[in-house]
């Protein structure tokens, strides 16, 4: 679990339901955002969702003249709560990678639709 900005425990957790950022070599577009929700989706259906936001930006960076690598990536969201009760805003954004989804899941997923178009894959440290 990520720490807490306000009592800086390991106490914050995800809402059953909110809204994931993607972010892909850094870049991100608002379309690039999704909804989950852990009441009504299972895992799977939620990596089905992350598969179909990768690929819009697969298709957007095969656009490119100069394509660039896929280098890193994100996954974060808002929406945690601290388990303390803490006041926490929405400025605060915590990865989500091993609460929805494991890092080598999202991994197998850009490095196979990377492939379908044509996009070097060089990943630094991911998170
Ligand atoms: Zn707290």
């Amino acid at each position: 679990m990520p720490y807490c900005p306000v009592c800086f425990s390991d106490t914050m957790s995800l809402s059953p339901h909110g809204v994931i950022h993607l972010t892909i070599n850094g870049k991100s577009k608002q379309s690039r955002q999704f909804l989950y929700n852990i009441t009504k989706e299972t895992k799977e259906e939620i990596a089905q969702n992350l598969e179909a936001k990768i690929e819009e930006f697969m298709v957007w960076f095969s656009s490119f003249q100069n394509k660039e690598p896929i280098r890193n990536y994100q996954l974060f969201s808002a929406d945690y709560r601290c388990e303390n009760g803490c006041k926490t805003n929405k400025v605060n954004r915590f990865s989500i990678i091993g609460e929805l989804i494991s890092g080598n899941k999202v991994e197998e997923i850009i490095h196979r639709l990377a492939k379908k178009y044509s996009i070097d894959v060089k990943l630094d440290v991911t998170e």
